[in-house]
């Protein structure tokens, strides 16, 4: 007992500020001119391996990047080089990393609660999906897709209110592709979890729910997930945990078989947006994408990610934008007006490529281009800048009650288009 006693009053003060991220920033860059974007684009294209939270796009759009104490110097003196305005996003990544690390020892226990207001661990996501549908099982059940590459389960839940009927639309959403978003599965599980709570209670939600066969999958790659969760220095990885020689990981939102490794992905094992071997190498979205494809009359889809508040739409590999694109953004300002109502949080939206930046290989790319799904999505949520992927858990539950408001409107679109 004693020794409980004292490693719960040491272990927190001696890691206090000392970890692999003490003095990292992240800092922020806001390009005023299109040679300033090419300036920054220059920088982040060398072989520097940079962590880059949020890529170039155009003129006033910030670009954020983690920094190393010895990274630092050498990125801020070619931006200062250049006359461009450096400001400190994130002065010490560790500091944000210890406010949030208690996450790691939180094992809920398998009764029938769960903290929506918490970052939970993979296992306890996986409970909650047991839970969740053993309670609701007349209108939920768990779906099973594949085993990952470290052999965990990929596994998401159904949500069918009506009886089997060919025709009936289908609406797919899912999170924590890339996991260091943590925003994403909580939204996700927040919003799935309102939608049978709250069935017959709420009727604008009801509705919504009755209309679709819903797809929820929390945790698209769910050996990323888990790594963020083993110690400090995992908590930013972004990929998914296959080896390629020397280093591990794809980038699983670049390795759809859609314009490929054409632009804003990387043919290097060691890039944060290595778009893998080849399309679908990765087992997690070959297998997402096998059980998408079998889904009769897909109409909607959403990849729920994080940050810089945006509702955007296809497409990403090209600038050009596809023939639904009016009809698809119009979906996306009706949820983002809808979203803006309940805390006033805005949100941008407009095509992939146009408001952030041209990316191949993406999810919804596929999604709307081979699966004819039309109302496929990207939803960057919160914050628009200050947290980062960092943020704290305090807007879990206001995330999920914008986001879910906006869904209910983008659904009510959906069916009536
Ligand atoms: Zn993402």
């Amino acid at each position: 007992m004693l020794l409980l006693v004292t490693l719960a009053i040491f272990v927190p003060l001696g890691t206090l500020g000392h970890g692999p991220w003490t003095g990292h920033k992240v800092i922020k860059v806001t390009p005023n001119t299109e040679q300033e974007v090419k300036h920054l684009q220059n920088l982040l294209f060398e072989e520097r391996h940079l962590d880059v939270w949020r890529a170039p796009s155009s003129v006033n759009n910030s670009v954020d990047i983690r920094l190393s104490p010895f990274e630092y110097d050498d990125v801020t003196n070619y931006l200062l080089e250049k006359d461009m305005f450096v400001k400190i996003m994130i002065e010490d990544v560790q500091q944000i990393i210890d406010e949030q690390k208690a996450y790691r020892n939180i094992k809920v226990p398998k009764a029938n609660q769960f903290e929506y207001s918490k970052y939970h661990q993979l296992d306890d996501i996986y409970d909650w999906m047991q839970n969740i549908t053993n309670v609701y099982k007349d209108k939920a059940s768990m779906f099973n897709i594949t085993k990952s590459y470290e052999g965990r389960e990929l596994v998401g839940i159904k949500i069918s209110t009506q009886p089997q009927n060919a025709d009936r639309p289908a609406f797919w959403i899912e999170g924590g592709i890339h996991p260091e978003e943590w925003i994403s599965p909580a939204t996700v599980v927040f919003m799935a979890g309102q939608m049978l709570d709250l069935y017959k209670l709420d009727m604008e939600l009801t509705e919504m729910v009755d209309s679709f066969d819903w797809y929820i999958l929390p945790v698209t790659n769910p050996d990323g997930y888990a790594y963020t969760f083993v110690d400090d220095s995992t908590r930013l990885w972004r990929k998914t945990r296959s080896k390629h020689g020397a280093c591990r990981g794809v980038d699983a939102n670049r390795n759809w078989d859609w314009d490929w490794c054409k632009s804003g992905a990387s043919k290097d094992p060691c890039s944060n947006i290595y778009c893998g071997p080849n399309a679908f190498s990765e087992v997690e979205i070959k297998g997402v994408a096998d059980y998408m494809s079998k889904i009769e009359n897909l109409k909607g889809f959403i990849n729920f990610h994080s940050y810089t508040q945006q509702w955007l739409s296809p497409w990403a590999s090209t600038n050009t934008l596809p023939v639904d694109f009016k009809i698809q953004d119009e979906g996306s300002t009706v949820a983002v007006k809808a979203l803006e109502q309940v805390y006033g949080t805005k949100f941008a939206h407009g095509e992939i490529a146009n408001r952030a930046s041209v990316a191949s290989g993406l999810g919804v790319d596929w999604v709307y281009g081979k699966l004819g799904a039309k109302f496929a999505y990207d939803v960057q949520l919160r914050d628009d800048g200050k947290y980062g992927f960092l943020l704290p858990d305090d807007q879990i539950i206001p995330s999920g009650k914008e986001t879910l408001e906006a869904l209910k409107a983008l659904a009510k679109y959906v069916r009536n288009n």
